[in-house]
């Protein structure tokens, strides 16, 4: 058997990793449950961030670094987030080389404002950025796969890491149409997206990326971090059992918030924050209108006013987000006020990565949403495509870097992976149970937490994981939502996304820290690690 890099998922973290490999003359299998195409990337719409300064308001990369930090409230690994924002610029570029049609005026790319910073830095084509970053990627890919550097298999489910000695040697799979399961020898990248499926039906994200490649990395010893750090997109509108969002862009190109408070339209970002009114970081605007809607003197009901907005701006900006709403909602928002409310929308959290994007297990990197890096307590619009970008490319270059630097490394793997992988038994979906753990989740989990709500979270749980009948995988997905409410009862503080009634302020002396979380024989173990301080620059 050929030892190839495997790479499961094929988002746009894992086609970056692909296509890194392929140009470094490395081979690699790209697993996806689904085809690329379909995956949780297309569906991006706002943009990608870069300081490109194309609007003449003197942006940097320096300035870029800082609002990341702000955004994440200082819980990012400085130094990957200083290779992020100094690698955005080349990655944009890039895309415009490939043929990505982002916008532009005359020879120079727009750049449109995104919550959370100060200066235009968001590129976007149209509403389908994700879309046009996708296709550009998969062009590439088909290009690589043409000279059998690139191998696709979608329809492929990931089904465990195989390991040997603490250390990955490969992983198995499992054809969706065939049923059979199929062991493959190498090195692993795991980018399958964010765990929108622990918390369906509350999210924006795609239904297909179900957590169970998370669960079952946690559940296999992989660490994970920051997993308290659960962002609520402010705008969302609940339609056939998920939500729908309305993309950051409509307040970057001039939605306004709204609230009916004794009769009358209350503006109440616009009023509280002067500064950056609407576009304030997400965690902000969606505590907001959550406090909004609760007030008496307030109508219940938060609105996105888009009405004022210019025929140019719908045409040529917004104009799938338009036609979105019309089709989906039966709203048009150039003439009517959309009823919005928070819903999840990224994970923060997720598998604990080194600077070069290492976990703590030998042979397996993770990239993406599935990852944790670069977004601390709280991500910037425009921030995860770029790291998802950034993220496979740099998990790719750190694998080729111990490849190409080690004569031999990968003649390592090519004996078949020896030992049966420990595949979870249960491999079935459970719905009514699926649905069962996302409410005990949704409860302690929200945009306001109390110790009460999350003890509660982590009592039922644990009651859950002692039920008969528990499969491996039923219990792989109660472990990451146990890790999810551990850290967030143990940090006793609000920070980003994680806000406590019962502790309201930051408090930077005791927890200005990544928290993680462990699964050794099926018990959860969380504890701080410290932040690595900014190293000088060469
Ligand atoms: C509606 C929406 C709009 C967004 N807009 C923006 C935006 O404008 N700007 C921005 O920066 N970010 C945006 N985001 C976030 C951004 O799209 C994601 O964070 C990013 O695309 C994640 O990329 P990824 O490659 O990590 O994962 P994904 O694109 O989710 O890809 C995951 C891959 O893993 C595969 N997979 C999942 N589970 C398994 C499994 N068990 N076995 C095998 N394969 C599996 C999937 O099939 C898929 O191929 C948006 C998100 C949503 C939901």
């Amino acid at each position: 058997m050929k030892a190839m890099v495997n790479i499961i998922g094929a988002g746009l973290a894992g086609l970056s990793a692909a296509v890194t490999l392929a140009k470094a003359g490395i081979g690699c299998r790209l697993f996806s449950r689904q085809s690329s195409e379909r995956a949780q990337s297309v569906m991006a719409e706002g943009g990608i961030n870069a300081a490109l300064d194309t609007m003449g308001e003197g942006d940097t990369t320096a300035e870029h670094f800082s609002d990341t930090m702000k955004g994440g409230v200082y819980l990012a690994d400085p130094n990957a987030v200083r290779g992020l924002t100094e690698g955005a610029p080349d990655i944009v570029r890039e895309f415009v080389r490939l043929g990505v049609p982002f916008q532009m005026k005359g020879e120079t790319l727009v750049l449109r404002n995104f919550g959370g910073q100060k200066k235009k830095r968001t590129a976007y084509a149209k509403s389908s950025t994700g879309k046009m970053l996708m296709s550009a990627l998969i062009d590439e890919c088909r290009k690589y796969e043409a000279r059998g550097l690139v191998m696709r298999f979608p329809h492929h489910d990931f089904l465990s890491l195989v390991t040997e000695g603490g250390a990955v040697t490969g992983c198995a799979i499992g054809d969706t149409f065939t049923g059979d399961r199929l062991v493959f020898s190498g090195p692993v990248i795991l980018s399958a997206g964010g765990p929108a499926g622990l918390f369906s039906g509350h999210t924006t994200g795609t239904t297909q990326n179900t957590g169970d490649a998370a669960a079952t990395a946690f559940f296999h010893g992989v660490r994970f971090a920051n997993l308290e750090f659960i962002q609520y997109h402010p705008t969302t509108v609940g339609i056939s059992g998920k939500r729908m969002l309305i993309s950051e862009a409509a307040r970057g190109e001039g939605g306004r918030l709204f609230i009916e408070r004794n009769g009358r339209p209350w503006y109440f970002m616009e009023e509280k924050y002067p500064e950056l009114k609407n576009l304030m970081p997400r965690d902000v605007v969606s505590r907001e209108i959550y406090a909004v809607c609760r007030d008496p003197e307030c109508g219940g009901q938060a609105y996105l006013d888009m009405t004022h907005l210019s025929d140019d701006t719908w045409r040529g900006k917004l104009s799938d987000l338009r036609e979105e709403c019309i089709h989906f909602l039966g709203i048009d928002p150039a003439a009517e006020h959309l009823p919005v409310e928070p819903g999840i929308h990224y994970f923060m959290g997720g598998i604990w990565v080194d600077e070069r994007h290492r976990t703590n297990i030998k042979n397996l990197l993770a990239a993406g949403e599935c990852a944790c890096q670069y977004h601390g307590a709280n991500r910037l619009g425009g921030n995860s495509l770029l790291g998802a970008v950034y993220g496979g490319k740099t998990a790719a270059e750190t694998l080729s870097r111990e490849i190409l630097s080690a004569p031999g490394y990968m003649e390592g793997f090519e004996h078949a992976p020896a030992g049966e992988p420990t595949v979870l038994s249960g491999n079935e979906r459970d719905p009514a149970f699926e649905r069962r753990l996302t409410d005990i989740l949704m409860e302690g989990l929200g945009i306001v937490r109390s110790e009460e709500g999350m003890s509660l979270c982590i009592e039922r749980i644990e009651a859950l994981l002692k039920e008969d009948g528990m499969s491996d995988r039923m219990k792989a997905r109660a472990s990451l939502g146990l890790a999810m409410a551990k850290s967030a009862i143990m940090r006793r503080e609000s920070r980003g996304s994680h806000f406590r009634r019962d502790c309201p302020e930051r408090d930077d002396e005791n927890y200005k820290k990544t928290s993680t979380a462990v699964c050794i024989d099926g018990r959860v173990i969380t504890e701080y690690l410290d932040i690595p301080p900014l190293r000088e620059t060469v």
